[in-house]
């Protein structure tokens, strides 16, 4: 054999060497897909004279062209969430100094699906505010607390985005957090691994390569719990899909055209990823100011529906039936009392079976395997809360949360 050819095949063996590794990862995921597939197809059918709440899903902290640094157009977020059934989309556009963008953004119905126009704002003194009917442009930006008591003020739905780098401790006031942020998540991505994992995924189910780099956000989730357990005030935790159609990578031949165009978050598959589930009383319709209501109270729970349909998910709390002057019912985001002497009952049904971790002030209080209905009696004050883990999809979640409800705080 030539030199030559012997070089040739010596290099063509390496290369397939260094593909097996991704093959193997490809099949993983392949198999996770399977595994999802069948967890979604054994899921329980509600039973609806039951059930006394409607469930909405949607995604929060959207972007479109408007606020600059996206290439996204209304068009495809419409489309996007359309396809994705989606019910609502909150957007949080980025003020500009000469356009309204909460005012000329998606705003109201468009082909059924729910759009509320808000803002992405910058506090001077770290972190952003979320706030929901959008504003226009501040003149400057006023340090977080001031753009959180403005908010209110104005009945605005005020949520800190980015809570690590929020700097002020004594920070109170606003309605929730975004304890999960899928763009901070992804910016960990190792794009070198990535690049091969999405040519093996990419003819597949490439929203699964999404298993690779999800974590849970353990220190948000760590300081959201010690701000509720503080006293201080109540706070909600939302994910923010923090979606632009911008990470990924492309291939442009010498025209700039694109031969290989890899998003990682294009609107679809941004808004399969993680949601947030609304609950609704039975005869509320849903428009904005229900939403918006909804949202201020803590009735909705966050998400990963790419790792299965959570709909029906329920964190509930009742104190003893049979006493009747102590009867209370909760929902998520609700207060309950806890009767002296007495107990309250926390109860979590799933549409499959998963295991159940409940927590109280922070701590892992309780923990129910497999199952797909779960309780605590409870006789201690304190703020609750619970995650759902699906063991049954193997080692790639491990440590990842499918569910993270909202508290019930037990006074
Ligand atoms: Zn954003």
């Amino acid at each position: 054999m030539k030199r030559r050819k012997k070089v040739a095949l010596a290099l063509l063996a390496l290369v397939l060497l260094s593909q097996a590794p991704f093959a193997y990862r490809s099949y993983r995921l392949r198999r996770l897909g399977a595994a999802i597939d069948a967890l979604n197809a054994g899921r329980a059918a509600a039973a609806p004279e039951e059930e006394p709440l409607t469930e909405y899903a949607g995604v929060f902290h959207v972007h479109s062209f408007l606020g600059g640094h996206s290439p996204g157009t209304l068009e495809e977020i419409v489309r996007a969430a359309k396809s994705e059934r989606l019910a609502f989309v909150v957007m949080t556009e980025h003020p500009q100094p000469r356009l309204d963008t909460a005012a000329a953004t998606l705003n109201g119905l468009h082909d059924g699906v729910l759009f509320v126009g808000g803002s992405e704002l910058v506090a001077s003194d770290g972190g952003r505010l979320f706030v929901a009917p959008g504003v226009a442009a501040p003149a400057q930006n006023p340090p977080l607390q001031e753009l959180v008591t403005r908010a209110k003020s104005e009945s605005r739905l005020a949520v800190v985005g980015y809570p690590e780098q929020a700097r002020d401790p004594a920070l109170s006031g606003f309605d929730g957090v975004e304890v999960y942020n899928l763009y901070t998540n992804a910016r960990r991505i190792n794009y070198a691994t990535m690049f091969f994992d999405g040519l093996w995924s990419y003819w597949s189910r490439p929203e699964l390569l999404f298993a690779r780099f999800y974590e849970r956000p353990a220190e948000n989730l760590r300081r959201w719990d010690g701000y509720n357990a503080s006293g201080t005030g109540r706070a909600y935790a939302f994910a923010g899909n923090d979606a632009h159609a911008n990470v990924g990578f492309a291939l442009k031949d010498r025209d700039g055209k694109k031969t290989l165009d890899f998003k990682l978050d294009p609107y679809e598959r941004s808004f399969r990823l993680v949601r947030t589930h609304v609950l609704f009383g039975k005869d509320e319709p849903l428009d904005e100011s229900n939403l918006l209501a909804a949202l201020r109270r803590g009735n909705f729970y966050l998400a990963f529906d790419v790792f299965g349909d959570p709909t029906g998910f329920r964190f509930t709390a009742a104190t003893d039936p049979r006493d009747a002057s102590t009867q209370g019912r909760a929902d998520m985001g609700d207060e309950i009392t806890l009767p002296p002497g007495g107990e309250v009952r926390l109860k979590v049904t799933l549409p499959v079976q998963a295991r159940t971790v409940f927590y109280r002030d922070g701590q892992v209080v309780h923990e129910v395997p497999d199952s797909s209905l779960s309780s605590l009696a409870v006789g201690q004050k304190g703020v609750y809360r619970v995650e759902v883990y699906l063991d049954q999809l193997g080692s790639l979640l491990e440590g990842k949360p499918w569910i993270i409800s909202n508290p019930i705080f037990v006074r």
